[in-house]
C-alpha cells in the first residue's frame, strides 16, 4: 500500500535521483564506515547507501515506515531503531560515526542539539536541511544570520554548506528551499570553553536580545568583564562577537565565580 505522507513527522520525501546520486556522492560511503542515517522513510538514502555499505543502522519513529524497513532488508544488513531520534543515546552506537539524514524540519535544531554532546564519536555529519537553518549554523559574525546556532555550532564544527536543494526534489514539496550541510567535529586541540554550560548560559543571553548592546542585555556582568582583554566594546551588539569571544567571555565569568 503507497504511504501517505504525515505531516506530524515532517515528511518530505526525496524522489529525484540526481539529488539522490548527489547526496550520497557527498557523503561518499565506505563499505566498513558505522553510518546512521536518521528519518530514513521511503529509503530514498537508505537504499544507496546500503549498496555500498556492509551494515547501516536507521532512527525512523514512524512505526509503519520502521516495519517496511525491517521487512525489506535483513537484520545483518540493517538495524532498524523505530524511536524518535532526541530519544536515542547516540553515544551507545559505537564511534567514528558518520551520522545522515534528510531531517525534518520541525525537530532539525534540537535534533543538532541532542548529537553535540555525542561529537567526539562522531566522524562527520550530513544533514539536508531547511536552507535558512544552514545560513544560521553557518553564518560569520557581523552577518544578518549570525545567532545562537552559529556560536554554539561553530564552536564544535567545521561546517560547510555543499549545495541547495530545490522543493521539487520532494514528494510533497516543503515550502521552503532546502540545502545539505556537512559538520564535521573540530579537533581536541579546538579552543575549548572551561565550561560548556557557562558558554551556552552566555550565548543564549547574549542573543536574547541581539540589537541592544553588550553591556545592557549582559547588564549584571557587564562591569565585570574585561572588555579590553576580550577585545570588544562594551557598546558592541552581541552579533559582532566571533566564536572565541564569546569562549573567553564565559571564561572570564567562569574564572570569576559567576558562572559554572
Ligand atoms: N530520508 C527520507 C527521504 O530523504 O526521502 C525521508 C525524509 S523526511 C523529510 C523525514 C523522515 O524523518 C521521515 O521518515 C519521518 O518519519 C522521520 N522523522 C521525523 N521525526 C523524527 C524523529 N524525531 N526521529 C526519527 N525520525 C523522525
Amino acid at each position: 500500500m503507497p504511504h501517505q505522507p504525515r505531516k506530524r513527522f515532517g515528511q518530505h520525501f526525496l524522489h529525484d535521483p540526481g539529488v539522490v546520486e548527489q547526496i550520497i556522492r557527498a557523503i561518499a560511503p565506505q563499505a566498513a564506515d558505522a553510518v546512521v542515517e536518521i528519518g530514513p522513510g521511503l529509503s530514498a538514502l537508505t537504499e544507496p547507501l546500503l549498496d555500498r555499505l556492509d551494515h547501516l543502522t536507521v532512527i525512523e519513529i514512524d512505526r509503519d515506515l520502521a516495519h517496511r524497513l525491517r521487512m525489506a532488508w535483513p537484520d545483518d544488513r540493517l538495524t532498524v531503531i523505530a524511536d524518535d531520534a532526541l530519544n536515542v543515546d547516540v553515544g551507545a552506537l559505537g564511534s567514528g560515526l558518520r551520522i545522515v539524514g534528510n531531517l525534518p524540519y520541525n525537530v532539525s535544531t534540537p535534533l543538532l542539539f541532542h548529537l553535540q554532546p555525542y561529537a567526539d564519536q562522531i566522524a562527520d555529519q550530513h544533514f539536508i536541511l531547511q536552507r535558512e537553518v544552514i545560513e544560521r549554523m553557518t553564518a560569520q559574525p557581523a552577518t544578518p544570520h549570525y545567532s545562537r546556532l552559529s556560536v554554539m555550532l561553530q564552536a564544535r564544527y567545521q561546517m560547510d554548506w555543499l549545495f541547495d536543494v530545490d522543493p521539487q526534489a520532494f514528494d510533497p514539496p516543503p515550502g521552503v528551499m532546502s540545502a545539505v550541510v556537512r559538520m564535521v567535529p573540530l579537533p581536541d586541540s579546538r579552543v575549548r570553553p572551561r565550561s560548556e554550560q557557562a558558554f551556552a548560559q552566555v550565548v543564549t543571553r547574549a542573543f536574547s536580545q541581539r540589537r541592544k548592546m553588550l553591556r545592557r542585555v549582559l547588564s549584571d556582568w557587564t562591569n565585570l568583564i574585561d572588555w579590553q582583554a576580550l577585545e570588544a566594546a562594551p557598546t558592541a551588539r552581541p552579533q559582532e562577537l566571533s566564536v572565541k569571544q564569546f569562549i573567553a567571555l564565559s571564561d572570564q565569568l567562569v574564572d570569576q565565580g559567576i558562572l559554572d
